[in-house]
């Protein structure tokens, strides 16, 4: 539990949520403000910032209640498809600092736009991916 973190107070149920699933190590409620229907928030109970600094251990409980309840939102808004999605830290939009996975169900023309793509320059995309392999631990 973490003083003023929103999604500590909805797993001790100090604000209500609209939740759809809950286990020992995890619980998934409606998102208030959904990109669509059915646009589900999976969080681990105990707090962690974002990606950045959850172990292991932790983040596969999370993706485990990711795929356990993932086909069960699908059928029940009758979605097309389903975005799966985590912001981490404040320039990729994370605004609350709880990690949370973004399940978004996806409609036929719901004018949702995921990520605009860039173009590598000539030789840059070898550089960054060598950059990337040498920093993995
Ligand atoms: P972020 O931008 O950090 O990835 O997403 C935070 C998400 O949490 C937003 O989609 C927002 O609508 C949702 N959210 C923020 N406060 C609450 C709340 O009190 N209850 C619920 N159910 N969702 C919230
Ligand atoms: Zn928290």
């Amino acid at each position: 539990m973490e003083n003023d973190c929103i999604f500590c107070k909805i797993i001790e149920k100090k604000i209500p949520s609209d939740m759809i699933y809950e286990d020992k190590d995890t619980l998934a409620f409606l998102d208030i403000n959904p990109v669509n229907q059915g646009h589900t928030l999976v969080i681990p109970k105990k707090h962690y910032k974002n990606i950045l600094d959850i172990p292991s251990k932790e983040f596969l409980k999370v993706m485990e209640t990711v795929r356990k309840i993932t086909p069960a939102i699908k059928e029940a808004v009758n979605a097309g498809g389903i975005n799966i999605g985590i912001s981490n830290e404040k320039i990729a939009a994370q605004a609350v600092f709880h990690l949370h996975i973004h399940i978004m169900p996806r409609f036929e023309n719901d004018g949702l736009k995921m990520f605009p793509s860039k173009k590598y320059k000539e030789g840059e995309a070898k550089q960054i991916a060598n950059k990337i392999r040498f920093k993995i631990i």
